[in-house]
């Protein structure tokens, strides 16, 4: 780029969360010029591209929580438009299953959870009912949640991508830009990136792993630091896949924001088995010998990482030896479907969560979407963002149009 590039809106990532902004923005204000800033080659390379592909339901999020609002009204969203634009998706339901009685409490209140959220069709079944489901898993009691699906979230993101691409020449998806820092042109914040500048009234911030690095380039205290969590997939052998039907979860440890390791029968037909939640050594590495410098020294120089591993060491410890112990990984499958043997399962792909965590070590369950004057940073989009990103759009555009000064 020679001259800066002008545009309304720059929005910053190109992961499922930004491409939903700059399709909503597009839709709805046509007169709006949207500049997609992403610095991969490629889209949705990170988070999108690298998680479970789960369309949740809304069960687990307190309700009146920005998650559980969002959840419930994205998932709607997001089939239709999947429906509309030919996105395959299945509607297969998923089980929750308790196989201890100390997980009984906490499975109940996520199912008073999923009542107030309105979650439909969702009841408590019994050991009989969760084997007419899934015939290889075994537990004593659990949930059952129809309206759970599964999808390509990638595949959701090509779809955003290419109806911005055609909404208008205005409005440009620009891969291989890097943002590296911002400035103040009178009324316009120039966005500077490794390839040029571009001059923007609104700068949308959906960085993901660096959306704090992105926030403090803009010169805004985010009061959180991304941790990175790395989860490790196991694949199921095509002949052990026929024991799992759909989705089969456990009843997730209320003192953690992870789900914990669950079957996930893909939209491709494969199933996979993860993630685990361990801390990683680089934002956006996807070998569980991946090391960053730059991301290391930014987790451990900050307290609240500290006190984070000093509450949870425990849990912590049990997860690294568990990453390590292909046996532990396979008793924690076991427990579910106990006929799952060693050589079923072959490692699969790596993801990487970003962790918003604040000062105290506190793990920010909600969803953090700061506006300012010039810009929008959304600051924590964890898992079910990708099934919420249409109502996280919604949201950010209503919030871009008051900024603007248009009506929304
Ligand atoms: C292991 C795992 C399993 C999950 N399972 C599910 C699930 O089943 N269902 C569900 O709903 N959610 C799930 N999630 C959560 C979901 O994937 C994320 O919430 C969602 O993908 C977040 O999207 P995003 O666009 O915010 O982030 P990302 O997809 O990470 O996109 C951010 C983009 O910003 C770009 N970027 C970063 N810095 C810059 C910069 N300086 N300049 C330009 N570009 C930049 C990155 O390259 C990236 O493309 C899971 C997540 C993980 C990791």
């Amino acid at each position: 780029m020679g001259n800066p590039h002008d545009c309304d809106v720059a929005v910053v990532g190109g992961g499922i969360v930004g491409l939903a902004v700059a399709y909503k923005i597009v839709t709805h204000h046509p007169a709006l010029g949207v500049c997609v800033l992403e610095k991969e080659d490629s889209l949705a390379s990170h988070q999108t591209g690298h998680n479970s592909g789960v369309i949740h339901s809304g069960l687990y999020y307190r309700p009146g929580s920005a998650k559980a609002r969002m959840c419930t009204e994205g998932r709607r969203e997001l089939i239709e438009f999947a429906r509309d634009h030919g996105v395959p998706l299945r509607i297969c339901g998923k089980i929750v299953v308790a196989t201890e009685q100390r997980e009984l409490p906490h499975m109940r209140r996520i199912l008073d959870y999923a009542r107030a959220n309105g979650v439909e069709g969702i009841e408590e079944i019994a050991p009989e009912r969760i084997r007419d489901i899934e015939p290889a898993c075994r537990g004593i009691r659990g949930l059952h949640v129809p309206g759970t699906g599964i999808i390509d979230f990638t595949q959701v993101a090509g779809a955003f991508a290419e109806l911005i691409r055609r909404s208008g020449e205005d409005n440009r998806i620009l891969t291989g830009h890097e943002v590296v820092g911002f400035r103040r042109d009178g009324s316009r914040s120039m966005v500077v990136t490794r390839r040029g500048e571009v001059r923007a009234r609104l700068v949308i911030n959906c960085a993901g792993l660096n959306c704090d690095r992105v926030a403090r380039l803009d010169g805004v205290h985010p009061g959180i630091r991304i941790i990175p969590f790395r989860g490790d997939y196991y694949d199921l052998t095509p002949q052990a896949a026929q024991k799992v039907r759909a989705l089969i979860y456990p009843v997730p440890d209320p003192r953690f924001p992870f789900l914990g390791i669950h079957y996930t029968r893909k939209i491709s037909g494969t199933v996979d088995c993860g993630p685990n939640a361990v801390f990683a050594f680089k934002r956006e590495g996807y070998t569980k010998t991946a090391f960053s410098l730059r991301d290391t020294a930014a987790s451990l120089g900050y307290t609240g990482t500290w006190i984070l591993f000093a509450r949870n060491a425990r849990y912590g410890l049990h997860e690294y030896t568990r990453a390590i112990s292909r046996r532990l990984f396979l008793r924690t499958l076991q427990r579910f479907i106990p006929t799952i043997e060693p050589q079923d399962i072959h490692p699969g792909k790596i993801g990487v969560r970003a962790q918003a965590v604040g000062p105290w070590g506190q793990t920010l369950d909600d969803f953090k979407i700061e506006a300012g004057e010039h810009a929008i940073h959304v600051l924590n989009a964890p898992s079910p963002a990708a099934t919420a990103c249409l109502a996280i759009g919604d949201h950010i555009r209503d919030l871009a149009a008051q900024r603007l000064g248009l009506t929304s």
